[in-house]
């Protein structure tokens, strides 16, 4: 099956086509990127929840193509910081700034706090045949004082999964992927799709 990945994100298109790419063989989810699918955009983020984004981003796709689509909202949730930077964690720092700046704007924020307790929270909006469903991912964790490690983006570098003692910036896409917000709200999906095949007879 074919949807259309409603994000221009390279990294998060990486890794969810290795997440599918895993799955049964059988009516594998075959994703196709913004470009591929022709979509020149980039869709806005207006909103003041990930699911309001998500629902944005996933229905600008369908109205434009009305094919099949998904889109996906993330937001890193740091407790001591009450949720933030939450919605707005792509531009904690100010408009188009960059991941760096993101980050060192988290740990100075951080730094006099020794709960360091924080999640990732993914929100993905799928819309088939002009019907939308939602599903959550979360992956709880910590936040490091110092960055490390070189593979991934955003605040991988100082995001630490329970029940590892690496960054995900320090983790393989396939490793990442064991721990994955995204993913596990992808496999949300997938068990979605089995359950209309399954209810639809085919
Ligand atoms: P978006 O709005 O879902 O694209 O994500 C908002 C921001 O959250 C991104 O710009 C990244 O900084 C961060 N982010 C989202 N997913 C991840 C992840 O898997 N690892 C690290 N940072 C992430």
């Amino acid at each position: 099956m074919k949807l259309i990945f409603a994000s221009n994100n390279q990294h998060k298109i990486e890794e969810l086509k290795s997440f599918f790419k895993n799955e049964s063989a059988d009516d594998r989810v075959e994703i196709v990127s913004l470009s591929e699918a022709g979509l020149d955009i980039e869709i806005p983020e207006p909103h003041n929840t990930l699911e309001e984004n998500a629902l944005e981003k996933s229905q600008t796709v369908y109205k434009l193509t009305g094919r099949d689509c998904f889109s996906e909202d993330t937001g890193l949730e740091i407790e001591a910081l009450n949720g933030e930077p939450g919605v707005k964690s792509a531009r904690y720092a100010g408009e188009n700034r960059s991941f760096k700046e993101n980050i060192e704007k988290v740990l100075a924020n951080l730094s006099s706090y020794t709960n360091k307790k924080a999640r990732f929270r993914a929100v993905i909006s799928l819309i088939i045949d002009g019907k939308e469903t939602r599903f959550e991912g979360i992956c709880n964790g910590k936040i490091v004082n110092t960055p490390r490690g070189l593979e991934g983006f955003g605040y991988d570098p100082i995001f630490i999964p329970e029940n590892s003692d690496r960054t995900f910036a320090e983790m393989s896409i396939d490793e990442k992927n064991q721990f994955n917000h995204r993913t596990k709200a992808a496999a949300k999906l997938v068990a979605y799709l089995q359950t209309m095949k399954s209810n639809s007879g085919i």
